[in-house]
């Protein structure tokens, strides 16, 4: 099996339904329980004011407090970046999409216009958090640069009815229409369940059960998958549709926003209070872990967090996940080690 890297992915959005900040009285309480816990386990004491501090200190963060401690899961909605062999493509344009053109602009600001300025945005469906970063995304103001956007005849027409000139909601919920977005070149409606090819890239489709339709896209090339499957209710575990889709990927991305017992309204979530999400449109940790191992997939990663859902709460959500990814591959008689499963955050970089 070859090595080489053939879909490197960057993660710059992963909350869902909407974009969930920290406050500001989250981040004291993050500094508060960091700083408590090096002390306690006697890792400051040690460390005097010098040219190496920012150093040291940046050293005994990383190695000794877990992420949701250190770090955080980011508040952006769904934007996933992807680098083809031959083409840059973007998955969904939530709020993550603006610091993605901030990137792009910086990366591209040396390059001829043309194919090195250019990318394929494929966008699973309007609901805002997949859309919302559209008119923020610096990159579509450029003539220099291409783009080309991809989606369900529906979503092509739902985009237009917001940001198309003539239409007669534009400027209602966005200032700037496609008159200013100059770089979006063409727009390529595609039928849920066809497939295309970008590049050397062949592109497969499958229509999700979420209100209003959501696609899925799965990336192939060189002998790997990439599946991108977000906002998807799995009504049956595993979801036999998905794992038909999904089958034998590389990394198949897709969504448990809730546990089971969330779900069914048995458990709040966070600080939003119990109540069944049933229809909502939204999965199961408890589904997302039977159908990856169902459908033979190396790695599982999970988005789209609740954005009621604190980090230390993910931190937890992710340890369940990994449980139950593990009864699962023991009652199918595989492996522990056949599937990695993790929630991911933003600005994970990862490649396949
Ligand atoms: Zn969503
Ligand atoms: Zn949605």
């Amino acid at each position: 099996m070859p090595t080489e890297t053939v879909f490197s992915i960057v993660y710059w959005g992963v909350t869902g339904t909407l974009t969930a900040p920290l406050r500001p009285t989250e981040i004291t309480q993050r500094l508060v329980a960091a700083v408590k816990q090096l002390i306690e386990r006697g890792r400051l004491a040690d460390l005097l004011p010098g040219p190496e501090l920012e150093a040291n200190v940046r050293r005994r963060i990383e190695d000794e407090l877990p992420f949701h401690l250190r770090s955080g899961y980011g508040g952006n909605t769904t934007c996933v970046e992807v680098q083809t062999p031959d083409a840059l493509l973007i998955l969904d344009c939530g709020s993550g999409l603006r610091e993605l053109g901030v990137s792009l602009a910086e990366r591209w600001r040396d390059k001829p216009s043309g194919p090195q300025r250019s990318a394929h945005v494929l966008v699973t469906h309007p609901h805002l958090d997949h859309i919302c970063g559209t008119p923020y995304f610096s990159p579509y103001y450029d003539v220099n640069n291409r783009f080309t956007l991809w989606g369900s005849p529906s979503l092509i027409h739902q985009l237009g009815v917001l940001f198309d000139p003539q239409s007669r909601m534009s400027r209602h919920y966005f200032p700037p229409t496609y008159e200013q977005m100059k770089a979006i070149e063409e727009f390529r409606p595609i039928e849920p369940g066809s497939s295309f090819s970008i590049g050397s890239t062949h592109i497969r489709t499958h229509p999700l059960t979420h209100p209003g339709g959501c696609l899925a896209y799965r990336l192939e090339n060189a002998g790997r998958a990439f599946v991108f499957a977000t906002d998807h209710e799995q009504i049956e575990s595993p979801d036999a549709g998905l794992v038909a889709f999904a089958r034998g990927a590389d990394v198949l991305y897709t969504e448990g926003q809730y546990t089971l017992a969330e779900y069914e309204g048995r458990e709040p979530i966070g600080s939003s209070p119990a109540m069944p999400r049933q229809g909502w449109g939204h999965s199961t940790i408890e589904a997302c872990a039977a159908t990856a191992v169902a459908a033979g997939v190396r790695e599982l990663h999970v988005g789209h967090r609740d954005p009621a859902r604190s980090d230390e709460g993910i931190a937890r959500l992710e340890e369940y996940l990994r449980e139950r990814l593990r009864d699962e591959l023991r009652r199918a008689g595989r492996p522990e080690d056949a599937c990695q499963a993790r929630i991911v955050h933003e600005g994970l970089a990862v490649s396949c």
